[in-house]
């Protein structure tokens, strides 16, 4: 009988493991590929649909495309996790697994914020970047902030993409002269484990007169005097909200006792969670690296290597790194990269400017998943 590997979540961690198990061992497994979703976006396509450079239907990939080996995607919610028996119930019935990878990502908690639904928006759920997307034709003049409200969040660099992407905005409407950007961030500079992203990031912002104001939280809104309260107490006036929300896993995680101080612990170098031939990869765990799709990417490697030398009887795998290479729009279509590796010591990310070849780079990082993913060949659609 074949091995039984069930995938919750898929997602950049549960799309890759599903691929690399079945471009390694086809039908040798039963790999089951469960999501609630119909479609995959990429994080980084919510920027292009809130300012308006995307449809949706543009970044939507329809998990109907996934044709693999050995892969079976379902459809369906994950109503319980039992990690002792890994044993999953879903909307559409149970599921026993040999092998149990925890792919399910952050969700948000938008209740966490006052006044965030009532007196503002966030751009880090699909919906929320379309009622951007909305909104923002509407915003010709006064103070917009771009603010972070919770640590940990996803993407780092996205607040400060965000700040760039909407000076560009507003500048192309003629109405940037009018109109006030201020970016709230959590840390003493935009990207701490990178310095030379940061100093370019601060450069970028004091060019475009953005105001950065470093070691904050916004802690809440006040719709009414169109305030927002940053976690020492302080006021910021606003007209527009840009808000990054609380992120925490998904209720399902949380309701397995699972998670830990909010996340899913992991052993660092394996991914494996305390549940013997139970993993966690990607933003629901606490591994110590940024939330982001490359370092789920890079988790699901690690995993997939132990589970194709467990299948095989070979040499167990090389421990995770925590290394990826993250894309940061500067806006002017421009894009820089940071390379970082997190759990080999303090790290320190190397910056490579914006450029136009990075833009290329960027636009193939996408086309090669949708390609490698979802059997998707072809540049990526521009509208
Ligand atoms: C604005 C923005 C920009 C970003 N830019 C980048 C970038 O440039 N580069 C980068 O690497 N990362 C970027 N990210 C971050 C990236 O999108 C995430 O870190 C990445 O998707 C995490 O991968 P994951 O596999 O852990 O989880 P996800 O990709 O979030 O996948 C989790 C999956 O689990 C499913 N799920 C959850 N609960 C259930 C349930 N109960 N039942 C069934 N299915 C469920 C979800 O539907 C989802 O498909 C960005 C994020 C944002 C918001």
């Amino acid at each position: 009988m074949s091995v039984r590997v069930v995938i919750l979540g898929a997602g950049f961690g549960g799309l890759e493991l599903s691929t690399l198990l079945s471009e390694a061992l086809g039908e040798q497994l039963e790999v089951t590929l469960i999501d609630k979703s119909d479609a995959f976006i990429f994080g980084f396509s919510k920027l292009d649909v809130m300012f308006g450079r995307k449809v949706p239907d543009a970044v939507r990939l329809p998990y109907r495309n996934i044709v693999k080996p050995g892969v079976y995607f379902r459809q369906e919610a994950i109503t319980a996790i039992d990690p002792e028996a890994r044993r999953v119930t879903t909307t559409g019935g149970t599921y026993e697994a040999d092998v149990l990878v925890i792919a399910l990502g952050a969700e948000y908690d938008l209740h966490a914020t006052p006044g965030l639904i009532e007196g503002g928006n966030e751009f880090y759920s699909v919906p929320g970047a379309l009622q951007l997307r909305d909104v923002l034709p509407g915003f010709t003049r006064g103070r917009a902030i771009v603010g972070v409200t919770s640590t940990p969040f996803k993407c780092p660099p996205a607040p400060s993409e965000a700040a760039l992407l909407l000076h560009d905005y507003l500048t192309a409407r003629g109405v940037r002269g009018a109109c006030e950007i201020s970016l709230v961030m959590p840390f003493g500079i935009p990207i701490p484990p990178s310095p030379g992203a940061s100093q370019a990031l601060l450069n970028a912002f004091v060019e475009r007169g953005i105001g950065f104001v470093p070691d904050r939280l916004v802690r809440g809104l006040d719709p009414e005097r169109h305030v927002a309260i940053l976690d020492d107490g302080s006021e910021l006036p606003y007209d527009l909200f840009l808000g990054v929300p609380k992120h925490c896993v998904p209720a399902v995680v949380a309701a397995s006792g699972m998670a830990v101080d909010g996340w899913i612990p992991v052993d660092p170098k394996t991914l494996k969670t305390r549940f013997p031939s139970v993993y966690a990869i990607g933003d629901v765990t606490s591994v110590g690296t940024p939330k982001a799709g490359v370092f789920a990417e890079g988790a699901a490697r690690t995993v997939a290597a132990a589970i194709i030398a467990g299948v095989r009887g070979s040499a167990s795998a090389a421990a995770y790194r925590g290394l990826g290479s993250c894309y940061i729009e500067f806006g002017e279509e421009l894009v820089g990269r940071v390379d970082v590796e997190f759990l080999a010591g303090p790290p320190n990310g190397r910056f490579y400017d914006p450029s136009a070849l990075l833009v290329e780079e960027k636009r193939h990082f996408g086309a090669s998943r949708r390609a490698r993913w979802f059997g998707i060949s072809g540049p990526d659609p521009e509208r």
